[in-house]
């Protein structure tokens, strides 16, 4: 399952991104994986789910995926289509002169993050522990 090759490769950038600003813990990850890209988005959900337990920062993290939709462009006549429905055929000029513009990447688009002592958002400050 090379989903969790990516995933892995994902927690890692979150992870880092986290220690370097100071996050509390991560709440939420946001990807943007265009469909013709190799990633399914269901084994990739069951690898992050797995995966960010071993993480520093998004062991509670929720996954959340923009599914990109994959557009060829025809060099042949200038049109786009649907990658997913014609494949490398352009189905305006049957040319196969064509290229994908978008739909493979799988990318981090956001990182949603607790930050300072508290969960909630206390705005300002650090609240320290009474101990006496
Ligand atoms: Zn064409």
């Amino acid at each position: 399952m090379h989903e969790l090759g990516i995933v892995v490769k994902v927690l890692e950038q979150v992870d880092e991104a986290a220690a370097q600003y100071n996050a509390q813990k991560i709440l939420k990850v946001t990807m943007e994986v265009g469909e013709v890209s190799t990633i399914v988005p269901d084994l990739f959900t069951d690898a992050f789910n797995w995966a960010r337990k071993r993480t520093r920062f998004a062991q509670e993290a929720e996954l959340e995926m923009i599914i990109i939709e994959g557009r060829t462009y025809c060099t042949g006549c200038g049109e786009t289509y649907r990658t997913t429905e014609f494949g490398k055929t352009c189905p305006h000029c049957g040319s196969k002169d064509t290229y994908l513009l978008t739909g493979d990447q799988v990318i981090i688009k956001d990182i949603a993050a607790v930050f300072g002592d508290e969960e909630a958002d206390t705005g300002e400050g650090h609240v320290s522990e009474e101990t006496e």
